[in-house]
């Protein structure tokens, strides 16, 4: 099943997807909500980013050739940090180079999005709370890291988090799944989760000992190697095997 969350008249909706279009829910799944009559038609639906977390979590170096890159070594325990859901654009939405930024980099990444609290869970509890998988693209101000040493700002400026364009609810096994990063159409990253360095369930378990993975929040993954920057004028897209694929244009600040 693919879920996605759509503009309505008087704000987002959620709704499930077909060949014919769309069946609108009374709320977000993983909270309680229900399919209804109402159908809209497919040149109806305008995407937004298909989750509204409490909090994004992020797992850095999770690939042992991306954090290579970079000049790290491989952390030897998940090493994670939070994006603000300020953060979050949908499909098709910019993303906006901050004034001041000199290197704004893709990170093409497998994202998770929980269905069922999580605290202190083991692996095991911690695949079966998924509801699904959908797209990601952890926007980093490379310079900025670099700088500060932090994640906080460098991933946090507004329009960093684009996701979507749905959640896939039955996605391929999380162990074998391929991501992959185009810029302009040509192909800058791909991977797949086979290679990570600490695999799904036991990123989740990790994260879940320091702090509450409540329904609807999102984890992402890591993303492998390749990554590069980004200019005014570049369109990016990162596609998920089996669970879609996502594109942002990029502009600079207006001043
Ligand atoms: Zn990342």
């Amino acid at each position: 099943m693919r879920i996605a969350r759509i503009a309505g008249q008087s704000g987002s909706l959620f709704a499930e997807l077909d060949a014919e279009g769309a069946r609108l829910w009374d709320g977000p799944p993983w909270a309680g909500g229900r399919a209804t009559p109402t159908r809209l038609a497919p040149d109806a639906l305008t995407f937004l980013a298909p989750v509204e977390p409490s909090k994004i979590v992020a797992v850095a170096r999770n690939y042992r050739a991306h954090a290579a890159e970079l000049g790290h070594a491989v952390p030897s325990e998940p090493l994670y940090f939070l994006k603000p859901p300020s953060a979050l654009i949908g499909p098709g939405e910019t993303i906006e180079r901050p004034r001041g930024v000199e290197r704004l980099d893709f990170e093409g990444e497998i994202a998770v999005v929980i269905g069922r609290r999580l605290r202190r869970a083991d692996p095991r509890e911690s695949e079966a709370a998924i509801f699904g998988l959908t797209v990601a693209n952890d926007i980093t101000a490379r310079d900025v890291q670099r700088r500060e040493g932090k994640f906080t700002r460098a991933k946090g400026y507004d329009t960093f988090c684009p996701v979507g364009p749905w959640i896939e609810t039955r996605p391929p096994r999380l162990d074998a799944i391929e991501v992959t990063t185009t810029l302009n159409g040509r192909r800058r990253q791909h991977g797949s989760s086979a290679l990570m360095v600490f695999p799904i369930p036991a990123l989740l378990a990790a994260v879940s000992e320091t702090m509450t993975l409540e329904p609807g929040d999102l984890v992402l993954t890591g993303t492998p190697e390749g990554v590069g920057p980004m200019l005014p004028g570049d369109a990016v897209t990162v596609s998920v095997q089996g669970v879609g694929e996502l594109t942002n244009p990029v502009q600079g600040a207006e001043t």
